[in-house]
């Protein structure tokens, strides 16, 4: 693999494929839990802020993402289960795309599975810390919340909806990945995502003891051996895929932040007083988009078509939109990723781009 041009000002290089609209949306529902995770990105509160919008508005707001021709929804928090109204916009959503849930699956009996299948759920991707109630209830901060999951799991399957299990890798959890394939597929799992960690939310301000460096990620990564009927899903090296061309954001309190990876860098717009195309256009989200960064690897661009790796990440190791993926094995470039940088001036963007405006709180 080879990188070039790591230097800030050189020549961007690589380019995304162009999209005139958006194909698929992530709505982060709301910011409100029952658990209270160390890794939780959202910060989550266990009652909803009033300012999160109701069901009603966000039927109208996807009904502005079908009319521009979104065709797969995605709906995540905090839990969206944890406000019931979710349910009217999963109903309205399912029949006009391809509608998934991220949930912790505690909220879920077979009732609930029952009613998710019933308005047209197309699948659930459920959150697990661990193999183990310990090593799982000790990050959620919740004791039970590993057999309330796996009940959950249970009901899902039981109401015929796939399910794939998502993992945020962390230092208190690496050494349980193989148990937890193995868990996933005794509970009828098609899929296990192994998800790197995002410094965002709690987990940035627990990322001094729950990081790992990229050299532990990768060897955790490489011993694993998926049983047979388990698709393992990766989100790094060689996988490194700058997804940003294509994607498309909502948080709960309605602003565009294109990707829920990028919800404490950027605010496109309020898209509940101004149409969604308008900050699809945000010169911001024009150049993430673009793809355009100083150095790719050759392998990533390759197998994903796409070039630079993660650009939250980039932006939060390095202060530059464009910069390279630390957690890219061809880009690291040296970075230890168990260390953050200290807040550091805003750094010079060019024109028309801007530094993070922090859109995911409930501020005043
Ligand atoms: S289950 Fe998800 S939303 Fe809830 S606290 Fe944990 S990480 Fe946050
Ligand atoms: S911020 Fe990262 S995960 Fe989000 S769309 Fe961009 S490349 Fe993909």
């Amino acid at each position: 693999m080879s990188a070039t041009g790591t230097s800030p000002a050189a020549r961007l290089i690589g380019g995304s494929p162009p999209l005139h609209r958006p194909m698929k949306v992530t709505i982060g529902y709301t910011q409100s839990c029952n658990l209270d995770c160390r890794v939780c990105y959202a910060d989550c509160t266990r009652a909803p802020s009033p300012r999160e919008l109701p069901a009603t508005t966000w039927i109208r707001l996807l009904d502005e993402f079908f009319e521009a021709g979104v065709i797969s929804v995605m709906i995540e928090g905090g839990e969206p289960l944890h406000r019931p109204d979710v349910l009217e916009v999963i109903a309205h959503a399912a029949p006009r795309a391809m509608t998934r849930l991220r949930t912790n699956a505690t909220l879920v009996d077979d009732a609930m599975a029952g009613r998710l299948k019933a308005i047209g759920l197309g699948d659930a991707m459920v959150d697990l810390l661990g193999a183990t109630p310990e090593t799982h209830d000790a990050l959620t901060g919740v004791p039970g919340s590993h057999a309330r999951s796996i009940a959950g799991i249970r009901a899902l399957r039981r109401a015929g909806l796939p399910v794939t299990v998502l993992v945020i890798m962390n230092r208190g959890n690496h050494r349980e990945l193989q148990p937890l394939l193995e868990l996933a597929k005794a509970e009828g799992a098609e899929a296990v995502g192994v998800l790197r960690p995002y410094p965002l939310g709690r987990m940035r301000r627990d990322w001094g003891t729950l990081s790992l460096s990229l050299q532990e990620m990768m060897a955790a990564i490489a011993a694993l051996r998926p049983p047979e009927g388990i698709r393992l899903m990766q989100s790094w090296h060689p996988n490194d895929a700058n997804c940003c061309w294509q994607m498309a954001a909502v948080n709960a309190y309605g602003h565009s932040i294109g990707c829920m990876y990028l919800r404490e860098y950027v605010d496109y717009g309020d898209v509940t007083t101004m149409p969604f195309l308008a900050t699809w256009d945000d010169p911001l989200y024009r150049h993430l988009r673009a793809g355009k960064v100083e150095a790719s690897c050759g392998g990533c661009a390759s197998t994903q078509h796409t070039h630079g790796g993660c650009r939250s990440t980039a932006y939060a190791f390095h202060g530059r939109w464009d910069a390279p993926d630390p957690f890219d094995s061809g880009l690291n470039g040296g970075v230890d990723l168990r260390v953050l940088p200290a807040p550091g001036p805003e750094p010079e963007l060019g024109p028309g781009l801007r530094p993070g405006l922090g859109a995911n709180h409930d501020a005043p």
